[in-house]
């Protein structure tokens, strides 16, 4: 009977891992099966290494769904290897500009540009293995810690692997687990905590590599412990690369290079943490709320707030 268990242990297959992962992608961004209607370019053009240079160029965009514009000419730069926050109330678009990216829709006006081609050229499937993507609720399969860390590489050695645990904050708890590395993480991960679950899914995602990565509140369950080290470390995961960083706390963005503020599906104002706060726009009303210093809004938006 002890072999009668043990199928159950067995490793995926690849073919069921690459479904996993295109349900999980789906998930992940909220998606249904039916929502992903862009088509592969009928010439592509393969794009050999990107360096990670993301342009949004007056791009418009509307789910099918929305009365309004979801997206209403976003234009902003990313050089290769900077860091961008993207800020704005919940609704203000920052989730859909990712999807846009990942071409899970396509824009209806303007363009996304990476090292300077439309991305709409790009096969779909380098496209999206140049961008590796972490958020709130990472998918985990029913695996040891190994297989789904090292699902961002297939062919990575244990070495590079416990390396990139090590960088997402997750070995020490790894070995503290009863069979450390080759514990069972149970269905979608419910063996671990949230926070344990995100720092495998960061320690996935470095493993894999990408000139792109995204962190969609990538800090969210993660205990303060935790945070401090991964603050540490995103500074060295994100150096050789361009950085997305979809932030409801304005702390975690605030050494970004640059930040974007989005309002209703328009950029309201990017600039440095010290630039945004001295312009006294959006953004400085939103800082001077989260560190309570209700002194310095001005009264229109308290009042606009109290509406
Ligand atoms: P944010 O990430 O800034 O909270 P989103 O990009 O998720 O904002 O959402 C922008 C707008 O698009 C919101 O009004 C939201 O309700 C709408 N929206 C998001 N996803 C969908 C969808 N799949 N279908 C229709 N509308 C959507």
């Amino acid at each position: 009977t002890q072999q009668l268990a043990s199928p159950m242990r067995q490793v995926p297959t690849l073919v069921e891992q690459y479904k996993r992962s295109q349900a999980a992608a789906r998930r992940i961004l909220g998606l249904k099966a039916t929502e992903t209607t862009v088509a592969d370019p009928e010439d592509p053009s393969p794009l050999e290494s990107a360096d990670g240079h993301v342009t949004y160029d007056a791009v418009t965009f509307s789910y099918p769904s929305a009365e309004e514009r979801t997206i209403d000419g976003v234009s902003f730069e990313v050089e290769p290897g900077e860091t961008v926050g993207l800020v704005g109330s919940t609704g203000a678009g920052k989730s859909t500009l990712i999807k846009l990216l990942l071409r899970f829709y396509d824009v209806q006006d303007g363009a996304i540009t990476l090292d300077g081609r439309d991305i709409a050229s790009v096969p779909r499937k380098q496209l999206r293995k140049s961008i590796g993507y972490v958020n709130q609720d990472p998918f985990l399969f029913h695996g040891t810690v190994m297989e789904n860390i090292a699902y961002g590489d297939l062919d990575a050695d244990d070495a590079a692997i416990e390396a990139a645990a090590k960088a997402a904050g997750a070995h020490r708890f790894i070995t503290d687990l009863d069979d450390g590395y080759d514990t069972e993480v149970g269905q979608r991960g419910t063996k671990l905590s949230g926070g344990q679950r995100q720092r495998i899914a960061i320690a996935r995602a470095i493993l894999s590599d990408p000139p792109i990565m995204v962190f969609d509140e990538a800090t969210s369950h993660v205990d303060n412990e935790t945070e401090v080290l991964i603050q540490r470390n995103l500074d060295e995961l994100t150096a050789d690369r361009t950085t997305f960083v979809i932030a409801h706390r304005l702390s975690t963005v605030r050494d970004a290079d640059r930040i974007v503020v989005l309002d209703d599906g328009t950029v309201a104002e990017q600039g440095t943490h010290d630039d945004l706060l001295a312009a006294g726009g959006t953004y400085a009303n939103l800082w001077n709320v989260q560190v309570g210093n209700l002194d310095a809004l001005p009264a229109e938006f308290i009042e606009h707030a109290r509406s």
